[in-house]
């Protein structure tokens, strides 16, 4: 499995060849006789609400790495092998944030296929914790070049960018109950 459209066999190395399978455009390998299989890679976000002030607060991170430099998005990212949903978003929340949620506190909030990037394709679990149950001060860390809390209100009087998708997820993550 890949997460990018292959063109050559992850086994051999032999350009693969377009095929019709399950009514889907495969790329198949002639010399392994086999489907390279083309799935979305599983992520995992988490959305800190902080609830204390006139209106909800939700700490963002800015991407320090492509795709999307400079853009605001809600710290998250891949799902290691062996890892539950859940303690990827919180392991990633801590690298990006220096903030500490345990797991139990988090909430589903959206589970959503993305809009692919460079012809990769994701699938993110977005969870909302509350920061009354969070620890920690945000400090940037990892791929973020800063962690803080934004109210929509204090985004939208700014010249920032939000990444398209996140920017809803903010805005849902802001009004969740
Ligand atoms: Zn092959």
């Amino acid at each position: 499995m890949v997460s990018r459209p292959p063109t050559f066999c992850p086994d051999c190395g032999t350009r693969l060849e377009s095929t019709t399978f399950d009514d889907r455009e495969r790329m198949r390998c002639s010399t392994c006789e086999a489907i390279v299989w083309h799935n979305p890679v599983p992520c995992a976000g988490v959305a800190v609400v902080d609830r204390s002030g006139p209106e909800p607060a939700v700490l963002c991170v800015e991407r320090g790495v492509p795709p999307g430099v400079g853009e605001w998005t809600i710290p998250g990212g891949h799902v290691e092998i062996g890892e539950e949903p859940p303690e990827a978003a919180a392991r990633e929340l801590a690298e990006e944030t220096d903030i500490v949620v345990d797991t139990d506190d988090l909430e589903i909030l959206a589970a959503s296929a993305m809009p692919p990037r460079e012809g990769k394709h994701v699938v993110t679990v977005h969870y909302v914790a509350d920061r009354a149950d969070a620890e920690g001060v945000p400090a940037a860390g990892s791929d973020a070049t800063d962690a803080r809390f934004w109210t929509p209100s204090e985004f939208d009087a700014s010249s920032e960018t939000f990444r398209p998708v996140h920017e809803d997820r903010f805005r849902e993550a802001a009004q969740f109950e």
